[in-house]
């Protein structure tokens, strides 16, 4: 039997923040607003993993008034979830996911992204799936103000 499920996020770009994205830090001139590294892609990922097992949103286990993960790398979210999902005896099968942001170019990480992403996971790079979008200049995420992210999760129980 086999499972999807859906995730979203978004942060604010401002000065003075890394910018995290799949567990890598991107060099830019602005980073992601955020109570853990604001990691866009994995708390997306996140989401979509805990959907697809039925365990609710990222929000409830990793709450932002938490001073446990101020300033937490969000791969150690990821590893959590993995063991959420193990203990249920769902393994992960497939994640694609979509980053959109006007800059930087995201398509030279996705590699590190991807390896990271999978360590975290306990699965290999084939797994996993990366996309780049701009905004097309339209609303905050075209004006730079933000980034966002979608992913898709398929698991199976075995
Ligand atoms: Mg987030």
């Amino acid at each position: 039997m086999t499972h999807s499920g859906i995730g979203y996020d978004l942060h604010r770009l401002v000065a003075g923040r890394r910018l995290v994205i799949g567990g890598i830090e991107v060099p830019f001139d602005k980073g992601s607003e955020g109570h853990s590294d604001g990691d866009v892609l994995s708390h997306a990922l996140c989401d979509a993993l805990l959907g697809a097992a039925s365990l609710g949103d990222i929000g409830t286990h990793f709450p932002d008034t938490d001073p446990k993960w101020k300033g937490a790398s969000s791969l150690l979210f990821l590893e959590h979830i993995r063991k959420m999902l193990a203990d249920r005896r769902y393994r992960v099968v497939h994640v694609d996911a979509i980053v959109i942001c006007e800059r930087p170019k995201l398509g030279p990480h996705f590699p590190a992204m991807r390896a990271a992403l999978a360590k975290s996971l306990g699965i290999t790079t084939d797994e996993i799936n990366l996309k780049a979008k701009t905004n097309e200049g339209v609303d905050a995420v075209g004006r730079g103000e933000a980034i966002a992210a979608h992913a898709i999760a398929t698991v199976r129980q075995h």
